[in-house]
């Protein structure tokens, strides 16, 4: 039962994609727990069923683990969100599954959150953020967006694959693994770092939007060539795919005006790229904000941070509109605690 809400624990989980995640909030934003689990495939990219089955088989010591983390029992809990979408089916209904069945034990609420959203409020929890730009770059989603009028508006996105899945093909092509504590991603970093000479590719920016298939497909083809050392091709890839999503959001920031920088998703652990936003930031005179890497990374917590932000505007989801939204787009949804 909800007596205050300076009481309420909101318990958020994430499972869109190959991480299992569950957090706990508190009302005024102290993250007491946030716990993941992530499924590394065997072979080749993220399989969504063995990603669900995997999210099955860890959610109850997930939960558990953050429950004991957080130091409160699963009955102080007054809130249950869960990630709704964009996300893979199998995965999104596993966590969805979970959502429901807890809050329907527990006889509390149950919120679902847009997982776009989700990276950019607790990038502005973990930062001094208040209302920026934000490039949000990570396995499934390459999204710059900023809020206007009652919502994030999209002023950029990619049209077909996520950067950083670009960045995970081409490392598994080039036989690099991905191993626990390692993504794909930062050992392509480490290798660009010993990269010095920069090969052409494709450079597709269109309008706003980003397009990252060609890139791949011509990287992929210079790798099999044989002709070009893998530092370099790495080092390629990197600032060719970083240089898009920076002038897009340069040009988002320009006609915004807006003053802040937000960086987030799990490619925002590259320091490459933090350089090259910086930089951008500094030009213009405004702040440069990225997201602690445990938290710009899929992660509970910050579904549990904007189930309660919902859930404090009055948003609640009755569970038979609780079904999950694959393609849910962050500007499709109301954000009335900006207003
Ligand atoms: P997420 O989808 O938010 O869970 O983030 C996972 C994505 O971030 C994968 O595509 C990773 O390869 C990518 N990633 C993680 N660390 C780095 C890094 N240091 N540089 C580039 N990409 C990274
Ligand atoms: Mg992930």
């Amino acid at each position: 039962m909800i007596n205050s809400i300076n009481e309420i624990y909101c318990l958020g989980i994430e499972s869109t994609a190959d991480d299992f995640g569950v957090g706990i909030s508190t009302c005024s934003g102290e993250i007491l727990a946030n716990i993941s689990d992530g499924y590394i495939p065997e072979k080749g990219g993220i399989h969504p069923r063995e990603a669900a089955r995997h999210h099955a088989m860890v959610a109850s010591d997930v939960l558990d683990e953050a429950l004991i983390q957080a130091g409160i029992k699963s009955s102080d809990l007054s809130l249950i969100a869960f990630s709704q979408g964009p996300g893979l089916g199998p995965c999104l209904r596993t966590g969805a599954t979970v959502a429901r069945a807890l809050a329907a034990y527990l006889n509390i609420p149950l919120v679902g959150v847009n997982h776009s959203i989700a990276h950019v409020e607790i990038g502005k929890l973990k930062t001094n953020a208040t209302d920026p730009i934000t490039l949000y770059v990570s396995g499934g989603n390459t999204i710059i967006s900023a809020f206007n009028s009652g919502r994030y508006r999209i002023f950029g996105e990619t049209l077909d694959i996520a950067l950083g899945n670009c960045l995970d093909v081409f490392s598994r092509e080039a036989g690099l693994k991905h191993k626990k504590g390692i993504p794909l991603g930062a050992a392509l970093e480490k290798l660009a770092l010993d990269g010095n000479n920069l090969v052409l590719m494709p450079y597709i920016v269109k309008g706003m939007d980003v397009s990252f298939s060609g890139l791949l497909t011509s990287a992929v083809a210079l790798l099999r060539q044989k002709k070009y050392r893998l530092q370099d091709l790495c080092y390629s890839l990197q600032e060719i795919a970083f240089a898009m999503v920076c002038e897009v959001t340069e040009r988002a920031l320009a006609h915004t005006e807006k003053k802040e920088i937000l960086l987030t998703g799990g490619v925002a652990a590259n320091k490459r790229l933090q350089f090259m936003l910086s930089l951008i930031a500094k030009d213009h005179g405004v702040s440069f904000n990225k997201v602690p890497l445990e938290f710009a990374t899929d992660n509970g917590a910050m579904i549990a941070w904007t189930g309660l932000l919902a859930f404090r505007s009055g948003i609640v989801t009755p569970i038979e509109e609780s079904i999950v939204k694959l393609r849910w787009r962050i500007d499709r949804v109301d954000i009335p605690w900006m207003n």
